[in-house]
C-alpha cells in the first residue's frame, strides 16, 4: 500500500508561520490532502512539545496518533535546526531536519541541544554548533535518530547553498557525515538536477514541503511502499537503506517555481540565468549591488554530468501542485477566495482527497465537474506547461493553460505579496 509521507512542516510556534497549525489541524489537513504521515515539526520547542504529550500518543512503534476523533494520518516526531558555526573563516548556517523515535527520545534531544541556544524563541532553534557536533550529539543520544539536511541547495540556510555551504557533504559533516543518508531537495531543485552530481547518488533524495502554513502542506511529498502500515524504523530504514522498493516516488513542484531557482535581485525585479549572471559578474545589472546565486547556478557549479542522466534505479519524480492554487490560476483569483474553495471542496468530495484528484483521478470524470480544472491537471500531469522561474525569494510561475506572459507578471506582485509571509 501507498504512504504519501511529508516529513518536514511548522507548527504556530516557529517563526513566519500561521497561528492555526495545531495537532488537530495538521491531522485534518493531511487527511484533506492524502497525506499518510505527517512530521510533528518543531519538537524542540517546550510548548509544541507540552502539547504533544497532551494530545497524542504512540499507536505503532514511533508512529503516534490524536489521542481524540484520530483522523486517519498519522505523526512522526519531526524537527529542524539551525545550526551557525565558523569554517574555514566563513559564517555556516545549515538547517538540518530530525526525526526521533520516540517522545523519551524527544526529551533527551531538547536537553541537550537547550546548552546550544534557546528552544522556546522559535520552533526552529538556532544552535551555536557545527552540523557534525550535532549529528554526534544525536548520534549519542540514540541510533534511530536520523538526521538530514533541509532545502539542500537554498541559498541561505541550505547545506549546499551558495552562500553559507559548502561543496560536499563531508566538508559539512566532517567524520559524522557516514551517518548522513539522504537530503532534501527543496522547492527549488528536483531529483533530475540532483542526479547531476555523482556524489548525490548515494543520498536518498527527500521532497517534503516545509509548510508554514496548513495549505501548503504536501506541496512536496515522499511515497513510500509498505506490505502493513509502517512503523518508524520501517520509514528510516527505506530512507538509510534506499530502499528502492520501499519509497516509490517523489512528489514535488517544479523546480523553476522554487523562489531560489534563478539568480536575481528581488528589489530591482531581475531574475537571471546562471549564464547571464555571470556575464554581470553576480551583480545586479540595475543596482549593481550583489545578486542572490539560485539553485540552478549552484548545481550547474558543483555538477560533473549533463542535464538529463538518470542513475539506475532512481525513484521517479513526478512533478505536481496544489490543488487550490490550480484552480485559482483557473479562476484568476487567490486561493482564499470562497469560488477556489468550492470548487477543491467539490472536486475532493468527488474524488478523495487533493493528491487524488491531481495524480489519479479520471480525467474524463474530473471534466464533467469542470472542464477547464480537467484540462489543468491533464496538463500538469503530462508536463505541459511553461514556466517562469524564482528567484531571490520571489516565487516562480506555472503558467499551466499557456496565458500570455504579461498577464502571468501581473499576477505574480499578488503572488509575492502574499508569499513575504507565508513561506
Ligand atoms: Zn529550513
Ligand atoms: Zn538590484
Amino acid at each position: 500500500m501507498d504512504y504519501i509521507a511529508d516529513l518536514h512542516i511548522h507548527s504556530s510556534y516557529a517563526m513566519a508561520c500561521a497561528r492555526n497549525i495545531t495537532l488537530r489541524s495538521l491531522i485534518n489537513t493531511a487527511d484533506h490532502k492524502g497525506i499518510s504521515i505527517v512530521g510533528t515539526g518543531d519538537f524542540t520547542h517546550p510548548k509544541w512539545i507540552s502539547e504533544m504529550k497532551n494530545e497524542i500518543e504512540e499507536e505503532r512503534e514511533g508512529i503516534y496518533a490524536l489521542s481524540k476523533n484520530s483522523g486517519k494520518a498519522r505523526f512522526v516526531l519531526s524537527a529542524e535546526v539551525c545550526t551557525i558555526f565558523d569554517k574555514l573563516n566563513t559564517v555556516k548556517k545549515i538547517h538540518n531536519c530530525i526525526l526521533a523515535p520516540n517522545l523519551e527520545v524527544v526529551e533527551q534531544i531538547s536537553s541537550n541541544l537547550e546548552k546550544f541556544g534557546s528552544l522556546s524563541s522559535d520552533g526552529r532553534p538556532i544552535l551555536n554548533m557545527s552540523a557534525a557536533e550535532l549529528v554526534e550529539i544525536l548520534h549519542g543520544i540514540s541510533k534511530d535518530i536520523l538526521v538530514f539536511p533541509a532545502h539542500a541547495w537554498t541559498p541561505h540556510f541550505g547545506v549546499f547553498g551558495a552562500f553559507s555551504g559548502f561543496d560536499h557533504m563531508a566538508d559539512a559533516f566532517e567524520d559524522q557525515a557516514m551517518h548522513i543518508h539522504a537530503f532534501e531537495m527543496g522547492l527549488s531543485s528536483d531529483a533530475l538536477m540532483n542526479y547531476r552530481i555523482s556524489e548525490n547518488d548515494k543520498y536518498t533524495l527527500l521532497s517534503n514541503s516545509d509548510a508554514h502554513s496548513l495549505p501548503k502542506m504536501g506541496r512536496e511529498a515522499n511515497v513510500f511502499s509498505f506490505d502493513k502500515d509502517p512503523e518508524y524504523k520501517d520509514i528510516v530504514d527505506a530512507i538509510v537503506n534506499k530502499d528502492r522498493k520501499k519509497i516509490k516516488m517523489n512528489i514535488g513542484f517544479y523546480p523553476e517555481e522554487g523562489k531560489y531557482h534563478n539568480d536575481g535581485h528581488r528589489n530591482c525585479r531581475v531574475s537571471m540565468t546562471p549564464q547571464e549572471s555571470k556575464i554581470y559578474n553576480g551583480r545586479c545589472p540595475v543596482c549593481g549591488g550583489r545578486i542572490t546565486i539560485g539553485v540552478l547556478h549552484r548545481i550547474d557549479e558543483l555538477a560533473d554530468r549533463e542535464y538529463g542522466y538518470i542513475p539506475k534505479g532512481a525513484v521517479p519524480y513526478v512533478h505536481s501542485m496544489l490543488l487550490d492554487e490550480l484552480i485559482a490560476y483557473i479562476m484568476e483569483k487567490t486561493t482564499t477566495a470562497k469560488a477556489v474553495k468550492e470548487l477543491a471542496e467539490r472536486l475532493v468530495y468527488r474524488f478523495g482527497t487533493e493528491f487524488d484528484v491531481m495524480l489519479n483521478a479520471d480525467i474524463n470524470e474530473v471534466t464533467k465537474i469542470d472542464a477547464e480544472v480537467a484540462k489543468a491537471v491533464e496538463n500538469i500531469r503530462e508536463e505541459k506547461v511553461n514556466l517562469i522561474p524564482g528567484y531571490d525569494g520571489v516565487f516562480g510561475i506555472v503558467d499551466i493553460m499557456g496565458r500570455e506572459r504579461e498577464k502571468m507578471e501581473k499576477s505574480r506582485r499578488g503572488i509575492n505579496q502574499r508569499t513575504l509571509f507565508y513561506k
